[in-house]
């Protein structure tokens, strides 16, 4: 009986020839996938510093401004009255638009001034349905807020809305961030979800399952642009990148660094926790550009490539 583990040779000197067309097939084949590996290898090359694009509700639309070397200075643009981040990558200029989870689908226009002309660009959003999610919460008053407890979080979104808008302009905004934690992605940026029941805004960050006391790391280098214990949020740490692009980590344990203190990639900042509304300990990362709460996993090229 023929053994199924054993190999078998082929003893033939001369090659079938089903054999070697397919063998021929196969070689031509391997040339094509060759080849498309390394047209794949380059076009990834070529848009290494720029975050994954995607017009959605939550995303972010990358949108070209035209060749560096025909502009004699960076284009400034506008969504609506915020400034919008602009970036140089292989000679050409592109305005990286943060978009709000509210944003509607359709048309929308980019305000740019490249050398003393302002004009209009037009760019789609395109619809996005993001999934439910249902959270039980054992403790009512995170839900249920007393009057005095909705008047404290009603003061702490309105300093976060203004820190959200923060601009300082830099020249070295690094658009690939490392992740915070290494952990499970437990809750997704944008789900709709629901505390006991009760619809509530949807999830603007994402969820990174870890123990408390887990180092978190800076995504990438900055500005600590405030530290703060909230009622929601928890200890909170803001770490402002520059061009309005703008790093939040939240439910932390204990916060290392101190306002307007600069920060490397990499660098612990803090030690996860469960402060705040939270059902366990995990890190909620958020990534605010242009004023808007954008999906972070668009900046974290190492989520792409575990993805894909
Ligand atoms: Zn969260």
């Amino acid at each position: 009986m023929l053994n199924p583990l054993k190999p078998v040779s082929l003893q033939k000197k001369t090659m079938h020839p089903l054999i070697a067309t397919t063998s021929r097939i196969c070689f031509r084949f391997g040339l094509f996938v060759l080849a498309f590996a390394f047209a794949f290898a380059f076009s990834g090359l070529a848009h290494a510093s720029l975050p994954q694009s995607s017009s959605v509700p939550g995303g972010i639309a990358i949108i070209p401004l035209g060749s560096v070397s025909a502009s004699a200075g960076t284009p400034q643009t506008w969504f609506g009255d915020q400034p919008v981040l602009v970036t140089a990558d292989h000679e050409l200029w592109y305005a990286v638009v943060g978009l709000p989870l509210d944003a509607t689908p359709g048309s929308h226009e980019l305000r740019v001034k490249i050398g003393g002309v302002t004009k209009a660009l037009d760019f789609v959003v395109n619809p996005k349905d993001y999934p439910e999610q249902h959270i039980t919460l054992e403790d009512k008053s995170k839900v249920q807020l007393s009057a005095a407890d909705l008047a404290r979080a009603d003061r702490e979104i309105a300093v976060i809305k203004e820190l959200k808008r923060h601009w300082r302009a830099a020249q070295d905004t690094d658009l690939a961030f490392i992740l915070p934690v290494e952990g499970e992605l437990a809750g997704r940026f944008g789900l709709h979800r629901f505390f006991n029941e009760e619809p509530r805004a949807p999830h603007a960050g994402l969820d990174v399952a870890v123990a408390r006391g887990t180092p978190v790391k800076a995504s990438a280098h900055g500005q600590v642009l405030a530290v703060d214990d909230y009622f929601f949020n928890g200890k909170t740490i803001f770490v402002d990148h520059g061009n309005g692009l703008i790093t939040m980590y939240c439910h932390l344990d204990r916060i290392d660094v101190k306002a307007g203190e600069t920060v490397s990639k990499g660098q612990p900042i803090g030690l996860s926790g469960k402060t705040g509304r939270a059902t366990g300990p995990h890190l909620h990362w958020s990534v605010m550009l242009n004023g808007a709460m954008v999906d972070p996993e668009l900046f974290v090229p190492a989520i792409h490539q575990r993805l894909r």
